[in-house]
């Protein structure tokens, strides 16, 4: 199963697969990334499994020439926080996570790797070429409705003076509105904070009763393209892997099919001098 598509290319390199951007390899020379596929598992556990998913960052870190012991990352508890890293020391060393309650990292430091994981929810690779400043964002349905997105476009206008336009935003694969079905209570979240924009029925679309239960289906990736449009962002630099995540389970990590036993994916990306 090779995912590669026009915005995207599906690297085999023995049992490390990923995906980068067409986009973000335009910029080798002072950006690696990477989005891990199965059979890779990023979910770091406590105990036995740890060795497992640490194996799997060190060897991704190793494929796309990034410092595994420069990786840093949040500890995704699906809030609206976004954090600069500065200092490498705050490194999770193997066995620790360094950000807590934290969903996005940003810096402008070279050879730091911000990495965020995920199964189904939406992952985003941020970059602005001109201020050579990068973010990483875990943006599920609940960092969705508190518009995390947006949250961590300002953090890189307000410390790094980034001019939105410059920014390049590669959305990873995520489930999508084929396979997001939620019921009213959630569906009722999103109507409240997003019933303003304009494409509402595009993105929150009703699909029937399964018995007594109304159901919805909800685009939240769309949902994030237009907060990251209506911040500014030039259409052309809003980059869509365009993978569902439970469409190509086989490859990527999905809590929906794989329920408890499912594992994560991870997004890396790092600046280099
Ligand atoms: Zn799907």
């Amino acid at each position: 199963m090779d995912l590669s598509n026009k915005n995207v290319i599906h690297v085999v390199n023995g049992d490390c697969e990923y995906l980068q951007f067409r986009r973000l390899l335009e910029y080798n020379d002072v950006l690696k990334h990477a989005y891990g596929l199965k059979p890779y598992n990023f979910k770091v556990m406590e105990g036995a499994d740890n060795k497992n998913a640490f194996e799997c960052y060190q060897n991704l870190c190793n494929c796309i020439g990034v410092d595994y012991d420069r990786l840093v990352r949040p500890n995704q508890k699906h809030t609206d926080v976004v954090k600069v890293v500065d200092l490498i020391e705050n490194s999770i060393s193997h066995e620790k996570i360094s950000y807590e309650d934290t969903d996005g990292l940003v810096t402008d430091k070279m050879e730091i790797v911000l990495g965020t994981v995920n199964a189904d929810c939406i992952l985003l690779m941020f970059f602005d070429p001109v201020k050579k400043v990068i973010a990483n964002v875990h943006s599920g349905w609940r960092g969705t409705i508190q518009k995390i997105a947006v949250n961590a476009v300002n953090k890189m206008i307000e410390k790094f003076q980034s001019n939105p336009k410059d920014i390049i935003c590669c959305i990873c694969p995520s489930i999508r509105k084929c396979h997001f079905e939620v019921e009213n209570d959630v569906k009722d979240m999103f109507e409240e904070t997003f019933g303003y924009m304009s494409k509402v029925d595009e993105f929150i679309e009703y699909v029937g009763k399964d018995g007594d239960i109304d159901k919805w289906v909800i685009d939240t990736v769309m949902i994030n393209k237009i907060m990251l449009h209506d911040m500014g962002l030039l259409e052309e630099n809003i980059i869509d892997s365009g993978i569902c995540s439970v469409c190509n389970s086989e490859k990527v990590h999905s809590f929906r099919v794989d329920k408890d036993d499912a594992g994560r994916g991870a997004a890396l990306i790092s600046l280099r001098g």
